[in-house]
């Protein structure tokens, strides 16, 4: 028998509590289909590593430039405690055995401020966007789904779904908004919670923006039948 625990916070992460986390965020995204461990220090090649493809004084196998940490702890960990500060900041979190191994997380704008902060499309792409979500309520902010991930080892076994929904309970009554690319995990689970392509990025990355407007009058969570 395996044990586990979900749990939603929205207390800002502090210096503590963050350790975990980066920990975890390291180890999830340094696997496929990310490869985020390692990253050329050359920025005009740029090319980055999973956890498994390369090591620490490796070099560069497309250009031969050393290796650089792809998030350094102490970045991430800054990173994370500034985004925990924002509006409407919320995380979910899966405890199994005690050992933090899931997490997702997000925080409520504006559009223009989701754009600024983390979509960086040019203004004509934002109103372009905007267009496709006429429908949704525009009184309400929007909940930008930033982070989503399960502890490597334990991929499979229906856990990510399910503080995926864990999370989105929080999130009833809002418009949901997220980046992601369709070889996520998040983009299925974002497409059977009803949390549509909007925008495909042209920059050759593959990203996609995923949108889920709340509409007053309709199901508030229909993802959850
Ligand atoms: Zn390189």
């Amino acid at each position: 028998m395996t044990n586990q625990k979900f749990n939603l916070s929205y207390q800002p992460v502090d210096t503590e509590s963050v350790k975990p986390l980066v920990k975890l965020y390291r180890e999830v995204f340094s696997t496929p289909p990310w490869n985020e461990a390692w990253v050329c220090s050359n920025e005009r090649c740029g090319r980055n590593y999973g956890g498994a493809e390369a090591c620490q004084d490796d070099l560069c196998k497309k250009c031969g430039a050393p290796l650089r940490e792809y998030y350094p702890p102490d970045r991430l960990g800054q990173e994370i405690i500034e985004i925990s500060g924002r509006t409407g900041f919320r995380i979910a979190t899966l405890l199994n055995e005690g050992d933090l191994s899931g997490f997702w997380y997000g925080w409520r704008g504006t559009l223009e401020e989701i754009n600024r902060q983390k979509l960086a499309l040019a203004p004509q792409e934002l109103a372009a966007m905007e267009e496709r979500l006429a429908r949704a309520d525009r009184r309400r902010s929007w909940l930008y789904l930033a982070e989503f991930g399960i502890k490597p080892e334990l991929r499979g076994r229906g856990y990510g779904k399910e503080l995926f929904t864990y999370g989105m309970r929080s999130a009833t009554a809002e418009n949901i908004i997220a980046r992601t690319t369709p070889s996520s995990p998040a983009y299925y689970i974002n497409r059977q919670n009803r949390i549509d392509t909007v925008w495909n990025y042209t920059d050759g990355s593959g990203r996609v923006i995923m949108a889920r407007p709340y509409i007053i009058g309709e199901d508030d969570f229909p993802g959850c039948r």
